[in-house]
């Protein structure tokens, strides 16, 4: 049932920031040169060998519930025409699924004794999950005002849940599961990197799975965005598709978020500065960026979308319309069209995407 084989094609490690290779060991805080300057950056596995178009990946055979090849529904609404690449029918509900896959094989392949992630929503449910059924212990770090119902969902997994009482809590005791040997699907250092970077690998699918559902290369992707695992690792699937030929030009990637934080760091502010505000927006809150996200949207030609709450409220109710349930922050994309097209950031034939990440049948 979970027999897993990790690909000989990976041969090490390159920081995506300083560009420094690294052996082929696991690494959970990114690039130690960078985070010794004060500036974390994520990790990326380097393959050898030519592309083909698929085989570049982690695993050729990894821990599934049967997520992934999710739809690409083709919508016409009041903002327009455009497409929704719908994550939402993931297993658990969530582009997540994608990453639980490839972290939990991970953990088998290297013989670690469980995972462990600091997670209030999708990830948590995600992860557990996958961990249950590949019966190998997990444990989910949450804050206390978890919802009750997703905390059930997460402990009828069998899973282990503690609540802390701060989001800096459940770093810290993330970092002491990891001593324990304990693999984690989270980051867990300020200034944060992004997720185990071969989790992240598995969105590099939704980037295939895009260009060919749509039979051709789209000209932009709108992804709600937090720390930016899923922006990355769609950025990565596009290069990957432009280095072996077969798209001449990365997507625009459009990261939306509930308040300027990528925004101000291309705006000039730092990208260690923490920027703080509430949101209801919970799948995409939080104070931090990471240099993964950043560079997804620069190196694309890009930008960063603010999307406010009635907005996303407005977005999910015109969505319900259509048949397509999607939790908040995950409306966030269908919203941040109506401004894209306003501000003519893209042309007018131009065909977009937008990510909607999770479903609103999920308790967060
Ligand atoms: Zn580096």
């Amino acid at each position: 049932m979970n027999q897993v084989n990790f690909s000989d094609e990976i041969i090490g490690y390159q920081c995506i920031k300083c560009k420094r290779e690294y052996p082929l060991e696991d690494m959970y805080e990114g690039c130690p040169r960078c985070k010794s300057n004060g500036k974390p950056s994520s990790v990326k596995p380097i393959y050898q060998g030519f592309f083909n178009g698929e085989n570049w990946l982690p695993f050729q055979m990894a821990v599934s519930l049967g997520e992934g090849s999710t739809p690409l529904l083709d919508v016409a609404t009041n903002h327009g025409n455009f497409y929704i690449k719908n994550e939402a029918s993931n297993p658990t509900g969530s582009h997540k699924d994608r990453m639980s896959s490839f972290t939990i094989s991970m953990a088998i392949a290297n013989g670690y004794r469980g995972v462990v992630a600091a997670s209030s929503g999708n990830a948590g449910l995600s992860l557990a999950s996958y961990a249950s059924y590949a019966n190998i212990p997990c444990v989910i770090i949450s804050t206390d005002n978890l919802n009750e119902q997703l905390a059930s969902y997460i402990k009828s997994t069998g899973a282990e849940l503690v609540l802390t009482k701060t989001s800096l809590e459940r770093w810290e005791l993330t970092k002491e599961y990891v001593k324990d040997g304990f693999l984690s699907a989270t980051n867990y250092i300020d200034p944060p990197v992004g997720s185990q970077p071969i989790g992240i690998q598995a969105y590099k699918l939704v980037a295939r799975e895009c260009y060919g559902q749509l039979g051709s290369n789209p000209n932009a992707l709108v992804i709600p965005t937090s720390r930016g695992d899923l922006i990355w690792g769609i950025y990565e699937g596009f290069s990957e598709l432009k280095q072996a030929k077969f798209i001449e030009k990365i997507p625009k990637l459009f990261a939306v978020e509930p308040f300027e934080r990528i925004s101000k760091v291309l705006d000039g502010e730092k990208y260690t500065n923490h920027f703080n505000q509430n949101t209801n927006l919970k799948s995409i809150a939080g104070a931090t960026v990471t240099w993964q996200s950043l560079q997804a949207v620069i190196e694309s030609n890009g930008y960063a979308i603010n999307v406010t709450e009635e907005e996303a409220l407005d977005a999910q109710a015109l969505m319900g319309r259509t048949g397509i349930h999607l939790e908040l922050s995950s409306s966030t994309a269908i919203a941040a069209i109506k401004q894209i097209r306003k501000d003519k950031l893209v042309e007018g034939n131009d065909s977009i995407i937008a990510v909607t990440t999770s479903s609103r049948f999920t308790p967060i």
